[in-house]
């Protein structure tokens, strides 16, 4: 399928409130928007919909790699948790 191979993206919710909104602003507002839909306010960390991902992608006229790469330089990614 689309999504083999693909490991999980993971945001470090601490990281990127700290970032300047001029920058990284939509993925901050997306992130918000998810915690919201979900009810999921408590957690350091926001696993997001590779879907979301590609088209969040579009906003920044990057591919989803290219933001993949993006975020890791801004540190905002956490390192994929250990799956079982
Ligand atoms: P929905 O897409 O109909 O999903 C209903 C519920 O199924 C979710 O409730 C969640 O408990 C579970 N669920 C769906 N997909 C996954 C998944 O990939 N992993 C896990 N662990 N659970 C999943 P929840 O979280 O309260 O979300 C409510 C609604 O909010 C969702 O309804 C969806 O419409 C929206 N939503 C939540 N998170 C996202 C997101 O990351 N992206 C998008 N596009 N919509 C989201
Ligand atoms: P955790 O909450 O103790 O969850 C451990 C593992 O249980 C998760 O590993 C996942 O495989 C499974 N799990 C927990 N809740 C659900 C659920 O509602 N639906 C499904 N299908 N599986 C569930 P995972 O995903 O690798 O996450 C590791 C840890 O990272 C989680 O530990 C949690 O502390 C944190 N985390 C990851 N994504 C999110 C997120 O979107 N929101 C929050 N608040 N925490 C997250
Ligand atoms: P994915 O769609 O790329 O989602 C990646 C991770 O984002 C999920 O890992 C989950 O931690 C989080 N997530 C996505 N959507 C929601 C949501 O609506 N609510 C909440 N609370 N968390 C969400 P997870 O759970 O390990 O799922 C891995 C993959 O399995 C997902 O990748 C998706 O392809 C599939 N999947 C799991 N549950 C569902 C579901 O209820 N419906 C659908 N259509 N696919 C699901």
């Amino acid at each position: 399928g689309r999504h083999e191979g693909a490991s999980k993206v993971v945001i470090d919710l601490e990281r990127l409130e700290q970032l300047p909104g001029d920058e990284l602003g939509a993925v901050q507002r997306f992130a918000r928007s998810i915690q919201q839909q979900r009810g999921d306010y408590n957690g350091r960390v926001l696993s997001i919909r590779a879907d979301d991902l590609r088209t969040l992608a579009i906003v920044f006229d990057v591919s989803p790699a290219g933001l993949i790469e993006k975020l890791t330089e801004w540190n905002v990614l956490v390192a994929t948790p250990i799956r079982p």
